[in-house]
């Protein structure tokens, strides 16, 4: 019954069934497992008499009257039942609706919740929720609220989850082995799906809402872990180890000591059996790209092809630049959307033949039906913004190819090694020498004009700045406006006989090239910018910058904006201009003025970050939590890990009767999100 599918449940019909699946649910199972995003206590009964003003109360009466219709000039109804029970009368009040009028029976009881109103003579209950007193599905309980999408009601999906629950309430597939349940001491699942839903207090619901958040764990570092397993069989490319000095010397400047380490790292498992599965870790500006690149020299010297994907077209035109210069000898092809169809054509061909020696690209790379000829090396530069998804369409182009994901989102080592269980993982923990910190300053508008003041100085002496507009989310039009007017108010205002540009996200790729250019070999001076800058973008002469707004972006994004200056030996300068904004923000940018240390930084994120908004796909790839919250659940995050270190000790392929429900649960999670079919 568990995977059955939705219909199979009375009162679901084609529309419902597309409304639900519109929620991701397909099956009873999936039903279930749509947990309440929050609850409204209404088990406290009142008397009328009890009932204080402004009270939300929960109460059971029966008509006194029939109802009265009200109507007002501007269209407007009122309609006013009164009401009764032993201790005194109360008006329930409906605005506009019709449907009301004949619902209620004299002689009847209802259960009603809502707002009263005791200011008057009378007592008034506002638009209250009702249903007959024989039943409690809204009333009387701890009631659950979901969420829905549009056609859906709280009521109906409430009453979908119920009769779920009645019909397989005693046969749930329980994914938790017994004696990992026994050990950890969670409660079953029968009791823990009810108790989510329905619970008959909070001391039940926190029970079950402990094993559920067990579960969503174990199913997540269980599957981490068998996607490395089964990556470690896996016959990989062989690749050279030979390289590594030539490489070394080929660069134009000393690597660091962490970048030799790693690139150590890197070549040893470019030689191993085994396809290299890697995650390089490390602050905005500690050289991760050179550390890429090697990957890519090492291919090529070994007669395969690499390919490196960047989240932005800026972003791959950059690399694609930086590492032509890099390998002269080598032919470096740009795969991404701004090509003509005809020009993608002729690099596909070349990509093909074997020609292209080094592909880089965006995600044009995998929309675009392109083939490899010997795909070797596959490497995704700011992976957080892919999902998991699309770096496996990437490395399906290719017979096990090598892969190096390489991400400037630092988290705290242990919560990383959690995340990403199926990835070794390198730490580039060391920026290149002679590097200062970047000095931040949080200033408010009054003292703007210094602020430019400043910038207008610093560029005369032959230095570079960002300006980044305040940020308008999900308006592409405001934000537009936005970068045009500051653009033009500022080259007026401030930087008269300097050049200003701007750049944004929805300009012609052609334009956004010429400009990145223009800024890059110094014709343009000023450069205002929305976040289309913020990942990897490497022009060294910027060295300061203004964040207009800036208690309108989070910290970690903050962060990276930040790190667009300061990669050079020139002292940088990052000045956040904000008008107040609540005390979450200003706590950001004060942190933001302490300290440049990306750990530190993204640690005091998760702290200051709601829950669920740090496991988003967009933050790791990896499938979303339901219930659980990485932060404020850490304890039982960490007993999961141990509990999958025992479950696989003593079963690696999960192949154990006990263990079995646990292997369906994993692979259906890990099918939904990952198509590179490393789970089956
Ligand atoms: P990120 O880790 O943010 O991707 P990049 O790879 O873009 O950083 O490197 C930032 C800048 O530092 C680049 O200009 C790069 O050439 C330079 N760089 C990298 N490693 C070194 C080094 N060891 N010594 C000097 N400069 C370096
Ligand atoms: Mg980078």
């Amino acid at each position: 019954m568990f995977n059955s599918d939705i219909s199979s449940v009375k009162g679901v019909g084609s529309i419902r069934k597309e409304q639900l699946s519109r929620l991701g649910i397909a099956t009873l199972g999936d039903m279930l497992y749509h947990f309440p995003r929050k609850f409204e206590d209404r088990t406290k009964q009142k008397n009328i008499v009890e009932i204080m003003d402004g009270e939300t109360a929960f109460i059971c009466v029966t008509p006194l009257n029939n109802m009265i219709e009200t109507r007002f000039k501007n269209r407007f109804t009122v309609y006013r039942q009164t009401f009764g029970d032993d201790s005194g009368v109360i008006d329930a009040i409906w605005f506009n609706n019709p449907y009301i009028k004949n619902t209620f029976k004299k002689g009847k009881f209802y259960n009603l919740y809502g707002k009263v109103n005791a200011k008057y003579r009378k007592k008034e209950i506002e638009t209250p929720v009702f249903e007959s007193a024989d039943t409690n599905n809204i009333t009387g309980r701890i009631v659950p609220f979901y969420n829905l999408t549009s056609g859906l009601t709280q009521l109906t999906v409430l009453k979908i989850i119920r009769q779920c629950l009645n019909l397989i309430e005693g046969s749930i597939p329980e994914s938790i082995p017994d004696d990992i349940r026994k050990t950890y001491s969670l409660a079953p699942i029968d009791f823990s799906m009810h108790n989510i839903h329905f619970p008959q207090n909070f001391e039940n619901y926190e029970i079950a809402r402990k094993r559920f958040v067990f579960e969503e764990f174990l199913l997540l570092t269980v599957g981490l872990r068998l996607m490395r397993s089964r990556r470690k069989k896996q016959t990989a490319i062989n690749i050279s180890s030979a390289f590594e000095d030539e490489y070394i010397a080929c660069l134009p400047f000393t690597p660091t000591n962490a970048q030799k380490r790693v690139i150590k790292e890197i070549n040893k498992d470019l030689a191993a059996s085994v396809p290299m599965n890697r995650l390089v870790e490390g602050d905005v500006g500690s050289g991760k790209t050179a550390v890429a690149a090697f990957a890519l020299f090492a291919a090529v010297k070994s007669g395969f092809q690499g390919v490196m994907m960047a989240p932005t077209e800026i972003l791959a035109t950059q690399h694609y630049e930086s590492l032509k210069e890099l390998f002269p000898t080598f032919s470096v092809v740009l795969l991404s959307g701004k090509l003509t169809a005809k020009e993608k054509r002729l690099t596909a061909e070349t990509i093909s033949d074997g020609t292209a020696q080094i592909i880089v690209g965006t995600h044009a790379l995998i929309e675009s039906p392109v083939e490899f000829n010997n795909l070797g090396v596959v490497i995704t530069d700011e992976q957080h913004r892919f999902g998991v998804k699309q770096r496996g369409a990437l490395e399906k182009k290719g017979q096990n190819p090598h892969t190096l994901v390489m991400s400037a989102t630092p988290i705290p080592r242990t919560l990383s090694l959690i995340l990403y269980g199926d990835l070794d993982l390198s730490i580039l923990d060391e920026l290149p020498p002679g590097r200062q910190k970047t000095d931040t300053f949080v200033i408010d508008y009054a003292k703007r004009d210094r602020a430019y003041g400043f910038v207008r100085k610093e560029t005369q002496k032959g230095h570079q700045a960002y300006i980044v507009c305040p940020l308008i989310e999900e308006n592409v039009d405001l934000e537009l406006q936005s970068v045009l007017t500051l653009t033009k108010e500022i080259s007026k205002k401030y930087f008269a006989g300097i050049t200003v540009e701007y750049i944004h996200g929805k300009m012609k790729s052609a334009d956004k090239d010429a400009v990145m250019e223009r800024f890059r070999n110094g014709e343009t001076k000023i450069l205002v910018s929305t976040t289309v800058i913020e990942v990897g973008v490497n022009v060294l002469a910027a060295t300061c910058m203004i964040i207009e707004n800036a208690e309108r972006y989070g910290l970690s994004q903050l962060h990276q904006l930040r790190g667009r200056i300061g990669r050079s030996t020139d002292k940088a300068y990052c000045i956040l201009i904000s008008d107040g904004g609540s005390e979450v923000s200003k706590k950001r940018l004060s942190i933001m003025a302490e300290t440049t240390d990306g750990f530190k930084i993204s640690e005091a994120d998760l702290k200051l970050r709601g829950p669920g908004d740090f496991f988003g796909t967009r933050q790791h790839g990896l499938p979303e939590l339901n219930i659980a919250n990485i932060f404020e659940d850490m304890d039982v995050l960490k007993e999961a890990v141990n509990a999958t270190n025992e479950i696989l000790k003593d079963d690696e392929s999960l192949s154990k009767t006990k263990n079995k429900q646990l292997h369906t649960r994993v692979s259906a999670l890990f099918k939904k999100f990952s198509s590179n079919g490393t789970m089956n």
